[in-house]
């Protein structure tokens, strides 16, 4: 769908081109259709911030600026390119999803994520969440139990230049003790209670937001207190299952 779209923009210029300036502007629209497919990008992006994020009740600047920046089009299959804006959840590989964009924007509001934070992820997936938790924090740790999702998204990830992003593959619900305590813990996976290592890896003051339940989900945010945790049930979501649960 989107190729036809694509020559025809770079046809069309290139008609303009040679009314304006004869020949010689031909060999530019060579390589006119990354560019021009950038900009088409970009200006989805603009639409799904203002209509589905800003136009809904996300409004902390930085979050908004993160998700109008991570080009979600690369994070998604290609197969699903032409709907990577859309106000959908979609598949990626091996039966797991990459999040509604809402979704995203939502949790990483709810984190309230600084520049000097250092955060953890659990359930990397395509790596588009990191990609947003890259743009506002100091640096991510994201861990993926499926091994080829997680090479995939290391990869990516690097290609993008994300490079205060750390991707493992490896069993979340351990948490990832080396690189502990974190300020944030966002688990994008649903287990059915809130496995007590990440509580541990968390600092004082620190932050979590977890879905927890099994089939539809509550999306839990919880602060570690000296009282200890506080926690506000927000959303109904569906995640994927946690896996791996150690018995
Ligand atoms: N945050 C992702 C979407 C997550 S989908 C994105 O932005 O694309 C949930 C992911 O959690 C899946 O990739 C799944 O394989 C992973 N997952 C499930 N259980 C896990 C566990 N115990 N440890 C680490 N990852 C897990």
């Amino acid at each position: 769908m989107l190729r036809p779209l694509q020559r025809a923009g770079c046809f069309g210029r290139l008609v303009a081109a040679r009314l304006l300036a004869g020949p010689l502007l031909a060999a530019a629209c060579a390589g006119a259709g990354q560019e021009m497919s950038d900009e088409r990008w970009a200006a989805e992006r603009q639409r799904m911030v203002a209509q589905q994020l800003r136009g809904r009740d996300i409004r902390n600047e930085r979050v908004l600026e993160a998700l109008g920046r991570v080009p979600r089009h690369r994070f998604v299959p290609a197969d699903h390119q032409a709907d990577a804006y859309t106000d959908f959840p979609l598949p990626i590989d091996f039966g797991q999803t990459i999040s509604q964009p809402y979704i995203v924007a939502f949790m990483t509001e709810a984190l309230e994520v600084a520049a000097d934070h250092k955060v953890l992820e659990i359930g990397t997936g395509s790596g588009y969440q990191a990609a947003v938790l890259g743009e506002l924090a100091h640096e991510v740790f994201t861990i993926e139990i499926v091994e080829p999702l997680a090479e995939r998204s290391t990869a990516l990830l690097q290609e993008l230049g994300y490079r205060n992003v750390h991707v493992r593959s490896g069993n979340g619900y351990a948490g990832w003790p080396e690189q502990a305590p974190f300020d944030r813990i966002i688990v994008t996976a649903a287990p059915d209670e809130v496995p007590k290592p990440l509580i541990e890896q968390l600092k004082m003051d620190g932050v979590i937001a977890v879905p927890v339940g099994v089939g539809e989900q509550v999306l839990q945010v919880m602060r570690r207190t000296p009282a200890g945790l506080t926690t506000i049930k927000t959303l109904p979501v569906r995640f994927v299952p946690m896996t791996g649960k150690p018995k």
